[in-house]
């Protein structure tokens, strides 16, 4: 048999709910936030990722599906959500349409060749949001809370935020001569990629999960001591508004972030998971991606959260998400003859905004409460003959066993009374 590709999984059974559940939640904080959703292409051209992402990240030197289409164009799968939402935000001059800032939100697969292991998988899905136009360290401080408090809604305990800030230009151009000075005497000692790192980009020694633990890490120059004084005043005034919003951050100098366009403010966000830290989500400011890509110069903000890494802590952390939503009418007919007035029931409740399924294949009597029972039925309601003559229903409170005799006309009022309208 075809089996699925490595590092991909399916959704299945209540998986489906837990997803759903989540992505109701995303929609309606976003809604409170007032973003508004943004959907880009999942393949872009290959180009779009080399300019944006930038040329010495992992994600678009070693782990982009890339392809050739049949007329010969380099296509890549995307492997994050920020350049695409920058092309559609220049192609579609949303930069002339939009009142500033533009603050959009976005949520699909994002595709990585990466070694898949718990929670890293090859196709994995994100929910992100891009904030052009404002060069605001409130703005910042907003994409921040974002998911603070998606976490916070969750139940997640030690939701936390790690900052950092990259400076502006010129802090990060005297900052990465600073690197350079500092970690020439110790390249023998790097591993394979942050010798590669040191050409292109020290910065990203930092971050090396590899030599993390070596002597020459530790004193590495930091980023604070480089900053020019708008930087410094920027990233004060992050941290205002994070206290503003009594937001729990820590200002932590190894946070860089594996992409290459971010300035200014970096961050991670963390929760508590069995004692441990667990980061769970990540973004920054990048104030000169959009004219990278070949546009008008307009600072941006964003960050991504994925999914999977998420369904797995709140597992760890046994938190039940409220997906189960059981169906609140089950019915049947009392013989096959009713089946069409049962169908037709049905879809008069559902269209009355209850959920209501039924039996499509003439079970019996005792199986159909069985079958009730499965879907977790509030109700259970029984069309016969006598029903159909005399216009009424049969309801049963699947909880209690009481029975009820409903003429059709006072259904929707019957039902409207015992069953609670969910979000
Ligand atoms: P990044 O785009 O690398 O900053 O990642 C942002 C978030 O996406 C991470 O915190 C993870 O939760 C998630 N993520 C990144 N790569 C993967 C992957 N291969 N599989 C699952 N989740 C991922």
């Amino acid at each position: 048999m075809v089996q699925k590709p490595k590092g991909t999984y399916d959704v299945i059974g209540e998986k489906g709910k837990e997803i759903l559940y989540l992505e109701k939640l995303l929609t309606s904080l976003m809604e409170k936030y007032n973003y508004q959703y943004i959907r880009t292409p999942i393949f872009e051209n290959s180009e779009l990722f080399h300019r944006g992402v930038g040329e010495t990240t992992d994600i678009v030197t070693k782990e982009t599906y890339d392809f050739k289409d049949r007329s010969d164009r380099n296509m890549t799968l995307r492997p994050e959500g920020t350049a695409g939402v920058v092309r559609s935000f220049l192609e579609n001059k949303m930069y002339a349409t939009e009142t500033f800032p533009s603050k959009n939100w976005y949520l699909g697969p994002m595709y990585r060749y990466e070694r898949p292991q718990a929670g890293r998988f090859r196709e994995f899905y994100q929910f992100g949001v891009e904030v052009f136009g404002a060069d605001s360290a409130m703005m910042d401080a907003e994409v921040i809370s974002i998911p603070v408090t998606f976490y916070k809604l969750l139940g997640l305990k030690g939701v936390k935020v790690k900052i950092n800030t990259l400076g502006d230009n010129v802090s990060r151009e005297n900052y990465h001569r600073a690197l350079i000075q500092y970690f020439e005497p110790y390249i023998e000692d790097m591993c394979e990629d942050c010798k590669a790192r040191f050409l292109k980009n020290p910065l990203r020694i930092l971050d090396c999960k590899k030599d993390s633990h070596k002597d020459y890490m530790k004193s590495a120059p930091k980023i604070i001591d480089y900053l020019n004084s708008e930087s410094k005043v920027f990233f004060e005034n992050v941290c205002k508004y994070l206290d503003a919003l009594e937001i729990d951050y820590e200002i932590d100098t190894s946070i860089v972030r594996g992409l290459d366009y971010y300035t200014h403010t970096v961050f991670e966000v963390e929760a508590n998971i069995k004692g441990n830290a667990c980061a769970l989500c990540g973004g920054g400011r990048y104030n000169h991606l959009v004219e990278n890509i070949g546009g008008p110069s307009t600072p941006g903000v964003g960050f991504a959260l994925g999914f999977e890494r998420l369904i797995s802590v709140l597992e760890e952390e046994n938190i039940e998400l409220c997906s189960s939503k059981a169906v609140d009418v089950y019915v049947f007919a009392n013989t096959l003859e009713e089946n069409k007035e049962v169908f037709a029931f049905v879809q008069m409740l559902r269209m009355n905004g209850f959920s209501a399924d039924t039996d499509y294949m003439d079970r019996k009597y005792k199986a159909n409460f069985n079958r009730a029972d499965r879907l977790g039925a509030k109700y259970i309601a029984i069309i016969g003959k006598e029903e159909v003559e005399n216009h009424f229903v049969t309801f049963k409170d699947n909880q209690t066993k009481e029975e009820y005799h409903v003429h059709m006309e006072n259904v929707i009022s019957f039902l409207d009374e015992r069953i609670e309208e969910e979000e």
